[in-house]
């Protein structure tokens, strides 16, 4: 087995490993100003997609920008949100040369997909593929292809502790060789009761005080995480952006997630925000929390409600997830102030940062490799994966971290 790195080798983004020339596993986007795709469009016999988020589907549809209809597999969920964040982008950089697929690409995608459920092996150009429950998103998988001969196991994104979301990942499936992400690599989280008891005491003594919060989150994933929290603290919320979408989709899906009525009563507890009549202003008067995209306050609704509550220091803005270098929310913790919409902008409001991660930190790493001590480990998808290579090989194992364009025999 061939498996070459198109992308998320060396590097957090446009995850894309191409097997034997023929299995295509990943088509990311690398997001920024230009998004980047992988470093060639193949032409693969078939693609199976790890799941639903930007850095991992957000390319798919370029594949089918010429004659080519390769079969694209996934989850039903990783269907859906692979088709939301193609219109999403679609909608952004339609027409432009940042966006590497059109509308017809789009459509042609829902021609050539095929949902698979966990642990229910299909073929797929001509390898037998399994996808195991992988703890990260709804839908999220591992991807274990086996050749007869040689088995892979691409981890995708994944995380071993519970979410309120999603349950953690269990499977750990015999394989010869693991391709391993390691986001987080370097870290260690918090426990997640203990960051989700601070940021709701947090948000009560700031609604307490007739303040305004703010929670600015990624649609798929964390906006449904923080509306889980909401509920289960009974603090009145609104729900605004992309992530609303997703929230109404994932009710569909009641097998993917850890408990579907506790969705199900978060969704009825969360109040949808339209838009329209000046709502934003008004909510931003209210004693409520306001879940809204994006997560990076680098668009969407946020741009509305930031600016109106920045002025307020009673008001909170309560920082949901890692915020990458160059993005506004970066930039709001580290100096007190941010561009909305091209001004400059100082926000009195108190800006706070909670780890609501959905990968596994260092330990979790450890704690999933840790089944895997006799086979060869592939390290990708992170910032420092020659580091955590080199860690690996000083613990026995037999690891290594190619770089975007290698080839590894395996
Ligand atoms: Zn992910």
């Amino acid at each position: 087995m061939d498996v070459r790195f198109l992308g998320g080798a060396r590097e957090v983004g446009r995850s894309a490993i191409l097997v034997d020339d023929s299995l295509l596993l990943d088509f990311g986007l690398l997001t920024g100003t230009p998004m980047q795709t992988p470093i060639e469009t193949p032409d693969p016999d078939a693609v199976v997609v790890s799941h639903g988020h930007l850095d991992h589907a957000g390319a798919v549809p370029a594949l089918l920008s010429g004659t080519a209809r390769p079969p694209v597999h996934w989850t039903p969920p990783t269907r859906e949100l692979a088709l939301t964040l193609a219109r999403d982008t679609l909608k952004l950089h339609g027409g432009t040369l940042q966006c590497p697929f059109t509308e017809t690409d789009v459509q042609r995608l829902t021609q050539v997909s095929e949902t698979h459920g966990y642990r229910e092996p299909f073929e797929a150009a001509g390898y037998e593929v399994t996808f195991f429950n992988a703890g990260h998103i709804p839908g999220s998988a591992h991807v274990l292809v086996d050749d007869g001969d040689t088995r892979l196991l691409y981890t995708g994104d994944f995380h071993v502790d519970a979410q309120r979301l999603v349950s953690g990942t269990t499977a750990r499936p015999d394989a010869d060789v693991v391709l391993c992400e390691s986001t987080y690599y370097g870290v260690s989280h918090d426990a997640r009761s203990e960051v989700e008891r601070r940021f709701v005491e947090s948000v009560e003594e700031t609604l307490w005080e007739g303040g305004t919060v703010v929670v600015p989150a990624f649609a798929i994933g964390r906006t449904q995480e923080m509306l889980l929290v909401c509920d289960a603290h009974d603090v009145p919320c609104y729900v605004d952006g992309m992530g609303k979408d997703v929230t109404r989709m994932l009710g569909n899906y009641p097998g993917f997630v850890r408990d579907a009525d506790a969705l199900q009563r978060a969704t009825s507890h969360a109040r949808f925000v339209t838009g329209r009549d000046g709502q934003r202003k008004r909510i931003c008067q209210q004693k409520a929390a306001i879940v809204t995209t994006s997560g990076m306050l680098s668009g969407g609704p946020a741009m509305t409600y930031v600016p109106e509550v920045a002025g307020n220091p009673t008001n909170l803005v309560a920082m949901t997830g890692y915020q990458v270098e160059d993005t506004p929310g970066r930039d709001l913790l580290e100096t007190g102030s941010a561009e909305f919409d091209g001004r400059r902008m100082p926000v009195s409001a108190r800006v706070e940062q909670y780890d609501f991660s959905a990968h596994a930190d260092e330990a979790g790493l450890r704690e999933f490799l840790d089944a895997y001590r006799e086979s060869e480990v592939l390290v990708n998808h992170g910032d420092d994966c020659e580091r955590f290579a080199e860690d690996l090989r000083a613990d026995g194992y037999d690891a290594s971290a190619p770089a975007v364009g290698d080839v590894v025999s395996i």
